[in-house]
Protein backbone atom coordinates (compact mmCIF):
# COMPACT_ATOMS: atom_id res chain seq x y z
CA UNK A 1 0.00 0.00 0.00
CA UNK A 2 1.55 3.44 -0.68
CA UNK A 3 1.85 5.82 2.05
CA UNK A 4 0.38 9.13 2.44
CA UNK A 5 2.39 11.77 1.73
CA UNK A 6 2.98 14.77 4.23
CA UNK A 7 4.82 18.28 3.80
CA UNK A 8 6.05 20.09 6.82
CA UNK A 9 6.10 23.46 6.43
CA UNK A 10 9.30 24.72 8.72
CA UNK A 11 12.08 22.51 9.86
CA UNK A 12 11.10 20.96 12.83
CA UNK A 13 12.69 19.43 15.98
CA UNK A 14 13.49 15.20 14.87
CA UNK A 15 11.22 14.02 16.89
CA UNK A 16 8.15 15.33 15.47
CA UNK A 17 9.58 14.18 12.02
CA UNK A 18 10.30 10.91 13.80
CA UNK A 19 6.89 10.43 14.32
CA UNK A 20 5.25 11.75 11.17
CA UNK A 21 7.89 8.96 9.11
CA UNK A 22 6.35 6.21 11.06
CA UNK A 23 3.58 6.29 8.83
CA UNK A 24 4.20 8.85 5.67
CA UNK A 25 6.58 9.56 2.96
CA UNK A 26 8.18 13.55 4.60
CA UNK A 27 9.17 15.72 2.90
CA UNK A 28 10.18 19.22 4.65
CA UNK A 29 11.00 22.59 4.01
CA UNK A 30 14.61 22.53 5.64
CA UNK A 31 15.09 26.36 6.99
CA UNK A 32 14.26 26.88 9.87
CA UNK A 33 14.09 30.69 9.86
CA UNK A 34 12.86 31.59 6.67
CA UNK A 35 9.46 31.02 5.65
CA UNK A 36 8.42 29.07 2.75
CA UNK A 37 7.58 31.37 -0.54
CA UNK A 38 3.92 31.03 -1.35
CA UNK A 39 4.89 29.44 -4.61
CA UNK A 40 7.01 26.94 -2.48
CA UNK A 41 3.94 26.09 -0.37
CA UNK A 42 1.54 25.74 -3.45
CA UNK A 43 3.91 23.38 -4.82
CA UNK A 44 4.20 21.44 -2.13
CA UNK A 45 0.56 21.63 -1.36
CA UNK A 46 0.07 19.68 -4.86
CA UNK A 47 1.45 16.73 -4.13
CA UNK A 48 0.26 16.28 -0.15
CA UNK A 49 -2.36 14.37 1.46
CA UNK A 50 -0.97 16.48 4.58
CA UNK A 51 0.15 19.34 5.35
CA UNK A 52 1.89 20.67 8.98
CA UNK A 53 1.65 23.59 9.03
CA UNK A 54 2.70 26.88 11.47
CA UNK A 55 1.07 30.04 11.98
CA UNK A 56 2.14 32.40 9.15
CA UNK A 57 1.36 29.92 6.24
CA UNK A 58 -1.90 31.33 4.42
CA UNK A 59 -3.98 28.14 4.02
CA UNK A 60 -6.93 29.31 2.10
CA UNK A 61 -9.35 28.73 -1.05
CA UNK A 62 -6.19 28.81 -3.47
CA UNK A 63 -4.38 26.68 -1.53
CA UNK A 64 -7.19 24.15 -1.79
CA UNK A 65 -7.71 24.55 -5.35
CA UNK A 66 -4.08 23.87 -5.63
CA UNK A 67 -4.21 20.82 -3.51
CA UNK A 68 -6.51 17.72 -5.22
CA UNK A 69 -5.09 15.16 -2.78
CA UNK A 70 -4.61 17.28 0.51
CA UNK A 71 -7.22 15.75 3.27
CA UNK A 72 -5.40 16.94 6.47
CA UNK A 73 -3.51 20.63 7.79
CA UNK A 74 -2.09 20.13 11.25
CA UNK A 75 -1.23 23.36 12.45
CA UNK A 76 1.31 24.05 14.93
CA UNK A 77 -0.51 26.72 16.99
CA UNK A 78 -3.74 26.45 19.26
CA UNK A 79 -4.87 29.73 17.14
CA UNK A 80 -5.80 29.34 13.23
CA UNK A 81 -6.67 32.30 11.99
CA UNK A 82 -4.07 32.12 9.40
CA UNK A 83 -6.15 28.59 7.74
CA UNK A 84 -9.79 29.12 6.34
CA UNK A 85 -11.35 26.81 8.07
CA UNK A 86 -14.72 27.52 6.52
CA UNK A 87 -13.60 26.07 3.25
CA UNK A 88 -11.55 23.24 4.37
CA UNK A 89 -14.67 21.88 5.77
CA UNK A 90 -16.46 22.36 2.67
CA UNK A 91 -13.66 20.61 0.94
CA UNK A 92 -13.87 17.89 3.89
CA UNK A 93 -9.98 18.31 4.51
CA UNK A 94 -9.50 18.14 8.76
CA UNK A 95 -7.41 20.41 10.34
CA UNK A 96 -6.09 20.40 13.85
CA UNK A 97 -4.40 22.98 16.11
CA UNK A 98 -2.82 21.72 19.42
CA UNK A 99 -5.17 23.34 22.36
CA UNK A 100 -3.83 22.99 25.85
CA UNK A 101 0.10 21.92 25.29
CA UNK A 102 0.86 25.41 25.56
CA UNK A 103 -1.80 26.85 27.74
CA UNK A 104 1.02 27.14 30.89
CA UNK A 105 3.49 28.87 28.85
CA UNK A 106 1.72 30.82 27.61
CA UNK A 107 -0.09 32.35 30.47
CA UNK A 108 3.56 32.73 32.17
CA UNK A 109 4.69 35.19 29.42
CA UNK A 110 1.43 37.12 30.34
CA UNK A 111 2.85 37.64 33.88
CA UNK A 112 6.41 38.38 32.14
CA UNK A 113 4.75 41.11 30.49
CA UNK A 114 2.17 42.27 33.51
CA UNK A 115 5.09 42.61 36.17
CA UNK A 116 7.44 43.99 33.05
CA UNK A 117 5.15 46.35 31.98
CA UNK A 118 4.37 47.24 35.55
CA UNK A 119 7.32 48.04 37.63
CA UNK A 120 9.08 49.09 34.49
CA UNK A 121 11.85 46.84 34.46
CA UNK A 122 12.85 47.04 30.91
CA UNK A 123 12.43 50.99 30.94
CA UNK A 124 14.98 50.79 33.87
CA UNK A 125 17.33 48.23 32.49
CA UNK A 126 17.34 50.92 29.26
CA UNK A 127 18.12 53.72 31.92
CA UNK A 128 21.11 52.27 33.08
CA UNK A 129 22.66 50.92 30.00
CA UNK A 130 22.16 54.39 28.87
CA UNK A 131 24.33 55.61 31.99
CA UNK A 132 21.02 57.28 33.32
CA UNK A 133 20.80 56.15 36.33
CA UNK A 134 21.54 59.38 38.88
CA UNK A 135 21.21 59.41 42.94
CA UNK A 136 18.23 57.29 44.34
CA UNK A 137 14.85 59.78 44.92
CA UNK A 138 11.70 58.70 46.69
CA UNK A 139 9.57 58.53 43.25
CA UNK A 140 12.23 57.50 40.98
CA UNK A 141 11.05 54.84 38.81
CA UNK A 142 7.85 53.99 40.68
CA UNK A 143 5.34 51.88 39.29
CA UNK A 144 2.02 50.27 40.00
CA UNK A 145 1.57 47.38 42.13
CA UNK A 146 0.93 44.17 41.09
CA UNK A 147 -0.34 42.75 44.77
CA UNK A 148 -4.10 43.31 45.73
CA UNK A 149 -4.56 44.67 42.40
CA UNK A 150 -7.59 43.77 40.36
CA UNK A 151 -6.78 41.59 37.49
CA UNK A 152 -8.91 41.45 34.76
CA UNK A 153 -9.24 38.45 31.65
CA UNK A 154 -10.70 38.89 28.27
CA UNK A 155 -11.32 35.54 27.01
CA UNK A 156 -10.85 33.57 30.11
CA UNK A 157 -10.57 29.87 27.76
CA UNK A 158 -7.33 27.62 28.90
CA UNK A 159 -4.82 30.19 28.89
CA UNK A 160 -6.41 32.95 30.31
CA UNK A 161 -7.89 30.40 33.45
CA UNK A 162 -4.60 29.80 33.90
CA UNK A 163 -3.70 33.98 33.95
CA UNK A 164 -6.04 34.06 36.98
CA UNK A 165 -5.30 30.94 38.16
CA UNK A 166 -1.44 32.45 38.56
CA UNK A 167 -2.89 35.53 40.79
CA UNK A 168 -3.72 33.83 43.69
CA UNK A 169 0.13 34.24 45.41
CA UNK A 170 -0.54 38.34 44.41
CA UNK A 171 -3.82 38.70 46.42
CA UNK A 172 -5.62 40.19 43.52
CA UNK A 173 -8.89 40.63 43.12
CA UNK A 174 -10.45 38.39 39.59
CA UNK A 175 -12.80 39.63 37.29
CA UNK A 176 -13.40 38.31 33.97
CA UNK A 177 -15.08 38.31 30.46
CA UNK A 178 -16.10 35.93 27.94
CA UNK A 179 -19.42 36.02 25.55
CA UNK A 180 -21.14 34.18 28.25
CA UNK A 181 -19.97 32.74 31.79
CA UNK A 182 -18.12 30.39 32.52
CA UNK A 183 -19.56 28.86 36.00
CA UNK A 184 -16.43 26.77 36.40
CA UNK A 185 -13.74 29.17 36.10
CA UNK A 186 -15.68 31.04 38.73
CA UNK A 187 -15.82 28.14 41.15
CA UNK A 188 -12.37 27.77 40.22
CA UNK A 189 -10.70 30.72 40.53
CA UNK A 190 -13.11 32.85 42.50
CA UNK A 191 -13.40 35.29 39.22
CA UNK A 192 -16.49 37.40 39.04
CA UNK A 193 -17.75 37.73 35.39
CA UNK A 194 -18.13 41.10 33.78
CA UNK A 195 -19.27 42.91 30.58
CA UNK A 196 -16.84 44.56 28.73
CA UNK A 197 -17.44 47.81 29.64
CA UNK A 198 -16.88 47.05 32.82
CA UNK A 199 -13.55 44.94 33.02
CA UNK A 200 -12.37 47.56 31.13
CA UNK A 201 -13.27 50.31 34.28
CA UNK A 202 -12.61 47.72 37.00
CA UNK A 203 -8.99 46.00 35.65
CA UNK A 204 -5.88 47.59 37.11
CA UNK A 205 -4.24 44.81 34.85
CA UNK A 206 -6.25 43.78 31.51
CA UNK A 207 -4.64 40.47 29.73
CA UNK A 208 -6.42 39.62 26.66
CA UNK A 209 -6.51 36.00 25.39
CA UNK A 210 -9.11 35.70 22.90
CA UNK A 211 -9.16 33.96 19.75
CA UNK A 212 -8.64 36.51 16.37
CA UNK A 213 -12.10 36.34 14.44
CA UNK A 214 -14.64 38.12 13.29
CA UNK A 215 -15.99 39.17 16.62
CA UNK A 216 -12.75 39.64 17.89
CA UNK A 217 -10.42 41.67 15.30
CA UNK A 218 -10.22 45.64 16.57
CA UNK A 219 -11.80 44.50 19.85
CA UNK A 220 -9.81 47.55 21.49
CA UNK A 221 -9.77 50.16 20.25
CA UNK A 222 -9.81 54.08 21.25
CA UNK A 223 -13.26 53.97 23.03
CA UNK A 224 -12.02 50.77 24.90
CA UNK A 225 -9.10 52.77 26.14
CA UNK A 226 -10.65 55.48 27.02
CA UNK A 227 -12.80 53.77 29.45
CA UNK A 228 -9.29 52.30 31.20
CA UNK A 229 -7.48 53.46 34.59
CA UNK A 230 -5.28 55.98 33.84
CA UNK A 231 -3.05 53.74 36.33
CA UNK A 232 -3.97 50.34 34.48
CA UNK A 233 -1.56 48.21 32.79
CA UNK A 234 -3.12 46.46 29.47
CA UNK A 235 -1.58 42.87 27.96
CA UNK A 236 -2.21 41.35 25.17
CA UNK A 237 -0.70 37.93 24.17
CA UNK A 238 -3.81 36.29 22.08
CA UNK A 239 -3.08 38.09 18.20
CA UNK A 240 -2.24 41.58 17.14
CA UNK A 241 -5.37 42.26 15.14
CA UNK A 242 -7.29 42.50 18.59
CA UNK A 243 -6.48 45.70 19.09
CA UNK A 244 -6.28 49.08 17.04
CA UNK A 245 -2.31 49.50 17.35
CA UNK A 246 -3.17 53.02 16.23
CA UNK A 247 -5.62 53.71 18.89
CA UNK A 248 -3.80 51.86 21.60
CA UNK A 249 -0.58 53.84 20.47
CA UNK A 250 -2.86 57.36 21.04
CA UNK A 251 -4.16 56.19 24.07
CA UNK A 252 -0.66 55.60 25.94
CA UNK A 253 0.24 58.66 24.45
CA UNK A 254 -2.13 60.36 26.79
CA UNK A 255 -1.74 57.35 29.59
CA UNK A 256 -5.10 55.48 29.86
CA UNK A 257 -3.52 52.72 29.81
CA UNK A 258 -0.67 53.81 31.70
CA UNK A 259 1.75 51.16 30.05
CA UNK A 260 1.19 48.04 27.72
CA UNK A 261 2.88 44.39 27.67
CA UNK A 262 2.12 43.24 24.15
CA UNK A 263 3.45 39.91 22.54
CA UNK A 264 1.39 40.01 19.37
CA UNK A 265 1.28 43.14 16.83
CA UNK A 266 -1.28 43.37 13.80
CA UNK A 267 1.58 42.91 11.28
CA UNK A 268 4.32 40.59 12.29
CA UNK A 269 7.39 40.41 12.70
CA UNK A 270 7.71 44.31 13.18
CA UNK A 271 10.61 46.79 12.76
CA UNK A 272 12.84 48.65 15.27
CA UNK A 273 11.05 51.97 13.79
CA UNK A 274 7.47 50.90 15.00
CA UNK A 275 5.74 54.15 16.69
CA UNK A 276 4.75 51.99 19.61
CA UNK A 277 8.64 51.43 20.66
CA UNK A 278 8.78 54.62 20.85
CA UNK A 279 6.87 54.53 23.57
CA UNK A 280 8.77 54.53 27.38
CA UNK A 281 5.41 52.66 28.43
CA UNK A 282 5.63 49.96 26.21
CA UNK A 283 7.05 46.65 27.07
CA UNK A 284 7.46 44.77 23.63
CA UNK A 285 8.40 40.77 23.01
CA UNK A 286 8.71 38.76 18.90
CA UNK A 287 5.14 36.85 19.74
CA UNK A 288 6.96 34.10 22.14
CA UNK A 289 4.15 33.58 24.24
CA UNK A 290 4.63 29.59 23.58
CA UNK A 291 8.29 29.74 23.86
CA UNK A 292 9.96 27.30 25.90
CA UNK A 293 11.70 24.34 24.59
CA UNK A 294 9.49 21.89 26.10
CA UNK A 295 6.85 23.65 25.05
CA UNK A 296 7.81 24.49 21.47
CA UNK A 297 8.49 20.75 21.00
CA UNK A 298 5.85 19.08 22.39
CA UNK A 299 3.66 21.95 20.02
CA UNK A 300 5.59 20.21 17.18
CA UNK A 301 5.17 16.32 18.21
CA UNK A 302 1.05 17.04 18.69
CA UNK A 303 1.09 18.48 15.21
CA UNK A 304 2.69 15.38 14.11
CA UNK A 305 0.62 13.00 15.81
CA UNK A 306 -2.11 14.52 14.96
CA UNK A 307 -1.44 14.86 11.07
CA UNK A 308 -0.08 11.01 11.10
CA UNK A 309 -3.12 9.73 12.41
CA UNK A 310 -5.25 11.85 10.52
CA UNK A 311 -3.87 10.11 6.95
CA UNK A 312 -3.88 6.67 8.55
CA UNK A 313 -7.37 6.71 10.18
CA UNK A 314 -6.82 6.98 13.00
CA UNK A 315 -8.60 9.56 15.53
CA UNK A 316 -6.45 12.34 15.79
CA UNK A 317 -6.03 14.01 19.47
CA UNK A 318 -7.20 17.33 18.85
CA UNK A 319 -9.32 17.94 15.85
CA UNK A 320 -10.86 21.67 15.08
CA UNK A 321 -13.28 20.14 12.39
CA UNK A 322 -14.12 16.51 13.19
CA UNK A 323 -17.15 16.70 11.44
CA UNK A 324 -14.76 16.25 8.27
CA UNK A 325 -14.56 12.48 9.66
CA UNK A 326 -17.57 11.43 9.35
P1 LIG B 1 -9.73 28.98 24.40
O1 LIG B 1 -9.57 27.96 25.48
O2 LIG B 1 -10.64 28.70 23.27
O3 LIG B 1 -10.13 30.37 25.10
C1 LIG B 1 -10.61 31.46 24.41
C2 LIG B 1 -11.62 32.18 25.29
O4 LIG B 1 -12.04 33.36 24.64
C3 LIG B 1 -12.87 31.36 25.58
O5 LIG B 1 -13.06 31.30 26.97
C4 LIG B 1 -14.00 32.13 24.92
O6 LIG B 1 -15.15 32.07 25.73
C5 LIG B 1 -13.43 33.53 24.83
N1 LIG B 1 -13.97 34.29 23.70
C6 LIG B 1 -14.07 33.89 22.41
N2 LIG B 1 -14.61 34.86 21.66
C7 LIG B 1 -14.87 35.89 22.50
C8 LIG B 1 -15.45 37.17 22.32
N3 LIG B 1 -15.89 37.59 21.12
N4 LIG B 1 -15.55 37.98 23.41
C9 LIG B 1 -15.12 37.57 24.62
N5 LIG B 1 -14.58 36.34 24.85
C10 LIG B 1 -14.45 35.52 23.80
O7 LIG B 1 -8.32 29.29 23.73
P2 LIG B 1 -6.87 29.30 24.41
O8 LIG B 1 -6.22 27.98 24.24
O9 LIG B 1 -6.97 29.90 25.76
O10 LIG B 1 -6.12 30.30 23.40
C11 LIG B 1 -6.62 31.62 23.20
C12 LIG B 1 -5.87 32.34 22.10
O11 LIG B 1 -4.59 32.69 22.55
C13 LIG B 1 -5.60 31.51 20.84
O12 LIG B 1 -6.71 31.50 19.96
C14 LIG B 1 -4.39 32.16 20.23
O13 LIG B 1 -4.75 33.11 19.25
C15 LIG B 1 -3.75 32.87 21.41
N6 LIG B 1 -2.43 32.32 21.72
C16 LIG B 1 -1.33 33.14 21.60
C17 LIG B 1 -0.08 32.64 21.91
C18 LIG B 1 1.12 33.52 21.80
O14 LIG B 1 2.18 33.04 21.46
N7 LIG B 1 1.02 34.80 22.12
C19 LIG B 1 0.09 31.32 22.32
C20 LIG B 1 -1.04 30.53 22.42
C21 LIG B 1 -2.29 31.04 22.11
P3 LIG B 1 -16.65 32.15 25.10
O15 LIG B 1 -16.67 31.15 23.98
O16 LIG B 1 -17.53 31.79 26.25
O17 LIG B 1 -16.81 33.54 24.66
Amino acid sequence: MTRPRAYITRRLPDAAVEILRRDCEVEMWPEEQTPMPREALLRAAAGADGLLTILVDRIDQDLLDAAPRLRAVANMAVGYDNVDLPALTRRGVLLTNTPGVLTETTADLAWALMLAAGRRVVEGQKLIEAGGWGPWYPMQMVGQDIYGATLGVVGAGRIGAAVLRRARGFGMSLRYHNRRPAPAIEAETGAQYRDLDAILAEADFLVVTVPLGPETRGMFGAAQFAQMKPTSVFVNVSRGPVVREADLEAALRVGRPWAAGLDVFEREPIGADHPLLGLPNVVAVPHIGSASVATRTRMATLAAENLAAALTGRAPPTPVNPEVLG
